[in-house]
């Protein structure tokens, strides 16, 4: 019933130095072990610097940690190569802080999100009217397909980059800080859409924030994380403590 598990994964990094004299090595992600049940979404809290970004980028292989087991499903992602990796894509996807930053400035907003499935061997017809389907269901007009990023507001746009993501039907969300530069009422319309997402496609969901609020909403798992360690994991009731 485990969808994606996460097995003694460290990651380390090596800044500056030369000829190993005067480097600094920042034990980032340390033994790291969490599991996420199918349907479930799994919280990781922490504060900045804890480790949660670079802990999501290696369970998407955006970075490769030294050492670990990540499983999703039966696969273990860390064996695969490149190649198979972006077609394993298509079952995990990421979802970041700034959709803004990571939407091409210059292509239409309903490109943007067919761009995936057309890549995976969609035709461009047919991924164009799923991406209007897409808009759809995270409540924006899918006659605004045809505009551009920056015709949008903050809140709008991190709904184009849930759109993009979910355009693959991924079983598996890692959304990193994904409400954390909207205000909060908008925060708020945004994790309700996530919530009936996960209720209404059956998505398992790593969800990464600095805010315990935030967790406290959307999770019912929940992983402390500390200088790079898990430091607690739990139901967020046992975590947080039932008030
Ligand atoms: P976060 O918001 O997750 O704390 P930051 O804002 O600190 O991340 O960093 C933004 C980007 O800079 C990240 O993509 C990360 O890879 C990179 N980064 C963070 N810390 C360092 C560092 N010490 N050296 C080099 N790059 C870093
Ligand atoms: P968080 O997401 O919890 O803010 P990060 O994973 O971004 O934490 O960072 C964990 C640690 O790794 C921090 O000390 C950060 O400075 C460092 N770090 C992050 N990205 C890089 C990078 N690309 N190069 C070097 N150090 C990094």
């Amino acid at each position: 019933e485990a969808i994606l598990s996460i097995e003694h994964v460290s990651k380390t990094y090596r800044n500056g130095g030369f000829l190993g004299r005067g480097a600094r090595v920042t034990h980032a992600v340390k033994d790291v072990s969490l599991t996420l049940p199918k349907g479930g979404t799994l919280g990781i809290v922490g504060e900045s610097g804890s480790g949660k970004s670079t802990l999501a980028r290696c369970i998407v292989r955006l970075i490769d940690p030294e050492t670990g087991v990540i499983r999703l499903g039966d696969t273990d992602l860390l064996k695969l190569t490149r190649a198979e990796m972006r077609e394993e894509t298509r079952h995990i996807q990421m979802v970041f802080q700034d959709p803004f930053g990571s939407l091409n400035p210059r292509r239409k907003v309903g490109e943007l999100v067919a761009q995936g499935p057309i890549v995976h061997g969609t035709p461009p017809a047919e991924a164009l009217t799923r991406a209007k389907d897409l808009f759809k269901l995270v409540g924006l007009d899918p006659a605004s397909i045809d505009r551009y990023p920056h015709e949008f507001s903050g809140g709008q746009r991190q709904r184009i980059g849930l759109a993009r993501a979910l355009a693959l039907e991924p079983e598996v969300l890692v959304a990193d800080e994904a409400v954390s530069a909207l205000d909060v009422s908008v925060q708020a319309q945004v994790l309700r859409l996530l919530a009936d997402l996960r209720a209404r496609l059956g998505l398992s969901i790593v969800f990464i924030t600095h805010d315990l609020r935030v967790a406290a909403q959307v999770c019912d798992l929940v992983a402390v994380m500390k200088n790079g360690e898990v430091v607690e994991a739990g139901p967020i009731g046992e975590v947080f403590g039932n008030p």
